[in-house]
């Protein structure tokens, strides 16, 4: 399908919105809704449901996303190695400063004065004087001793704690592996399902993301690997880690407990910069439009931390609880999608000053640099970008132009991939087997059909020649349009 496909709301936004999908958002009116507001990447959770459950979603969004002529990218998000207590006898127990609680590896169900755990070395990881923060830091423990399979503690943070609550040690450093044997058989459901991203949580290293990328390839799923940031651990390991991945979520929900909620903000701009230095995409999550689980308007605050991150230059917003377990999914996406069209307004002025002095080698990336330099000088209307990989699209949209780019592509993996990208609009289309002259004016076509640019509009183009040849981008072509039928 290749008419209508930008919806002029939608068209207006250069951020991409990624969203949970969970109970809240199961149902095809639902997920209609949500794909009309906006909503151009879902994540499936796999801390939650089954394989068939997921596999089922997905079928149902793509199915969505064709009747609207939409592309949606699915974003597959393993549980990883989440550290969590075991149940109580109860399902919960309140617990005031100064009680006594132990961790025992060994108890079945817990009450007043103990609990289990689901990962058994964790009396190993820790020494007396560590902090355990539980439930994303709702409750705090000191570690007094430990003894076998026990760990003592005392209350510092009272509260609610109840069944398979999560742990993190503050300062991070547990030693639990990134890939769990549910995560190795997640990743074949993930390629079962055609997943478009992979999501790795809690990876330490650049190896705990090849080896899920080899996994992911060897079960034959084509997916891009986009590695959690979340624990503590990670961060002087950054670099390393972008190498090994195509992407970072700064996952703002455990991150914040490892290495303290005060310094997640800078983390967040770093990681963001660094990310698009290095060509590499990103995500910003968790708890963007929280209070939305429960209210159709967003707080001040909330409408401030997601304008910020737009102003970053976060490739995608996230939203987790809101629309899996919230009451108004649809209300949350369109709300997300109103604050970026605004936060980018003032940012699409200038070139970053990094641009100019960023090294290449490579003849298509050459390309993609001098395409975007003369999109924003010569203010063209639009860049249209033929593409096998994605690649071309990837390097433009890493600079903050303020041009919309085109991505014309007859591959549908390719599509897919692309939903993530600022500023990049995915088209599928038969863009092959044509002369240079019939070429043109179909990409001309495909864009006047969307309205997105009117006849007498400056565009740019990327393409590689000879044409009808796979092979890399190497030619740069600056069109006025409806000039070649003359
Ligand atoms: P999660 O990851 O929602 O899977 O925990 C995101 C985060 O920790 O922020
Ligand atoms: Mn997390």
């Amino acid at each position: 399908m290749e008419a209508g496909i930008f919806s002029r709301t939608i068209m207006q936004r250069r951020t991409k919105i990624v969203a949970t999908l969970g109970p809240s958002s199961t149902d095809e009116q639902t997920l209609e809704k949500m794909v009309a507001a906006g909503m151009d990447v879902v994540r499936m959770n796999f801390s939650h449901g089954t394989a068939r459950d997921h596999i089922e979603r997905a079928e149902r969004v793509r199915k969505i996303a064709d009747k609207q002529g939409r592309s949606i990218g699915i974003m597959a998000d393993l549980q990883g190695p989440k550290i969590r207590i075991g149940k109580f006898e109860q399902g919960k127990v309140s617990l005031e400063r100064g009680d006594d609680f132990i961790l025992d590896a060994e108890c079945e169900l817990g009450n007043q004065s103990q609990v289990g755990l689901d990962y058994k070395d964790l009396p190993r990881d820790v020494i007396s004087g560590d902090v355990l923060l539980l439930d994303d830091g709702r409750i705090v423990l000191d570690v007094l001793s430990i003894d076998g399979l026990k760990i003592h503690c005392r209350v510092k943070h009272g509260g609610v704690l109840s069944n398979n609550k999560g742990i993190n040690r503050l300062g991070g450093g547990l030693s639990a592996p990134a890939l769990t044997s549910k995560d190795m058989e997640d990743i074949v459901t993930a390629a079962t399902l055609k997943a478009d991203y992979l999501a790795v949580s809690f990876p330490r290293t650049g190896d705990d993301i090849r080896l899920a990328r080899d996994l992911l390839r060897k079960a034959g799923g084509h997916g891009l690997l986009i590695a959690k940031i979340e624990r503590a651990e990670a961060i002087p390991a950054l670099e390393e880690i972008l190498e090994a991945s195509d992407g970072i979520m700064v996952a703002r929900g455990d991150l914040g407990v490892e290495v303290g909620d005060a310094a997640v903000p800078a983390l967040q701009k770093r990681m963001i910069k660094l990310a698009r230095e290095k060509n590499k995409l990103t995500i910003t999550a968790t708890q963007m439009m929280e209070s939305m689980i429960e209210n159709p308007i967003p707080t001040r605050a909330e409408v401030s931390d997601v304008a910020n991150a737009v102003i970053d230059g976060t490739d995608g917003v996230m939203l987790s609880a809101e629309t899996a377990a919230g009451k108004y999914p649809v209300e949350t996406i369109e709300a997300m999608g109103r604050i970026c069209i605004e936060a980018e307004k003032p940012v699409e002025a200038s070139l970053e000053r990094w641009f100019l002095n960023r090294e290449f080698t490579r003849i298509d990336q050459s390309i993609a640099m001098a395409t975007i330099f003369t999109a924003f000088h010569l203010k063209v209307k639009a860049i249209a970008s033929l593409t096998e990989s994605g690649s071309t699209p990837l390097w433009m949209s890493r600079i903050n132009s303020g041009v919309p780019i085109y991505a014309l592509t007859n591959i549908e993996e390719t599509r897919r991939k692309m939903t993530l990208y600022r500023g990049v609009y995915p088209v599928l289309g038969e863009f092959t087997g044509y002369d240079r002259d019939k070429l043109l004016e179909k990409v001309e076509d495909v864009l006047l059909e969307n309205k997105v640019i009117e006849i007498g509009d400056i565009i740019a183009l990327t393409i590689g020649e000879p044409i009808g040849q796979p092979g890399g981008t190497n030619t740069m072509k600056i069109v006025k349009v409806g000039d070649n039928r003359k």
